[in-house]
């Protein structure tokens, strides 16, 4: 048995949105910029999978009282809340903007080479924060509230509704949080129209926008061949090892034809190219 393992990859582009995180200004005294200290308290709260999330509930509560906007908490199974802050748009009749993130972080340990504590949220001299979850994706969530934050300060109302959706295991798979969110008559209430998540970092004063995600296209090729004695000898087509080596030398003829477009592509355009890995060979004999 052969098991070819085919990544497709979505197209992504990029918005220049904001000068960001990734890269330190060295000049910006982030030490002082609220923004920055609310992303460090929200780091320092320690949301790992399976620790209890109700800390960090609180720190929503509080910014969503803060703002004047409407939390609401749903736990689909017990310890994984889910929570929607709803920023309301000034035509509540249009489908809706969602700006979801995820709270959990996977573990992390002290002993694992951290230059500083994972649960620190500490500024280095150079400017970058330390922390668990940082990227993935408590800035995320910082950001999402701040510019909402900021555009509320200025008195801007948007015409639709958006929400800010947190959930609780996305680490774990989603089932209690976004899978069973996404089957709620109140997620189906909440009309959404356009979405923003999870992406990926990058050591660049640039947010990219992905349009598409990358698909995971997991194929499984049985070969059969026939079988005999070892000194008899059969077409190469008629045995199992020889079709076997048909799928992988095409399989790897596509590769070779993709590589050099990978290694070409702009940071910004993974979709010009697939990737494919061959990721288990096993062979099997049995007898008819
Ligand atoms: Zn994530």
């Amino acid at each position: 048995m052969l098991y070819v393992k085919i990544w497709t990859v979505g197209v992504l582009f990029y918005l220049n949105v904001i000068n960001n995180v990734c890269n330190a200004d060295t000049t910006f005294n982030y030490n002082s910029n609220p923004s920055v200290a609310l992303l460090q308290r929200y780091i320092q709260i320690n949301t790992t999978t399976y620790n209890d999330l109700g800390p960090a509930v609180k720190f929503w509560n509080v910014l969503a009282a803060a703002q004047g906007v409407k939390l609401k908490k749903y736990v689909f199974k017990k310890k994984m809340p889910v929570l929607v802050l709803k920023w309301p748009g000034t035509d509540p009749s249009l489908p809706s903007i969602m700006l979801n993130s995820h709270v959990d972080v996977v573990p992390a340990s002290e002993q694992d080479g951290w230059l500083y504590p994972p649960f620190s949220g500490q500024i280095s001299e150079d400017g970058k924060i330390y922390g668990r979850g940082t990227q993935d994706m408590k800035s995320v969530s910082i950001q999402y509230y701040e510019a909402l934050k900021r555009l509320k300060e200025k008195n801007i109302s948007l015409l639709r509704t958006v929400y800010m959706t947190l959930m609780p295991d996305e680490e774990l798979g989603a089932e209690a949080g976004m899978l069973s969110f996404l089957q709620s008559d109140a997620f189906k209430a909440m009309n959404v129209g356009f979405e923003l998540d999870e992406g990926g970092a990058l050591d660049m004063p640039v947010i990219p926008v992905f349009y598409q995600d990358k698909v995971a296209w997991q194929i499984r090729v049985d070969c059969h061949g026939v079988a005999g004695h070892g000194s008899s000898f059969q077409p190469t087509n008629a045995t199992a090892t020889g079709k076997c080596h048909n799928v992988v030398t095409n399989m790897f003829a596509f590769r070779d034809q993709q590589y050099p477009i990978y290694t070409k592509a702009p940071i910004n355009d993974a979709g010009v190219y697939s990737s494919v890995n061959l990721n288990i060979v096993s062979v099997s004999f049995f007898f008819q």
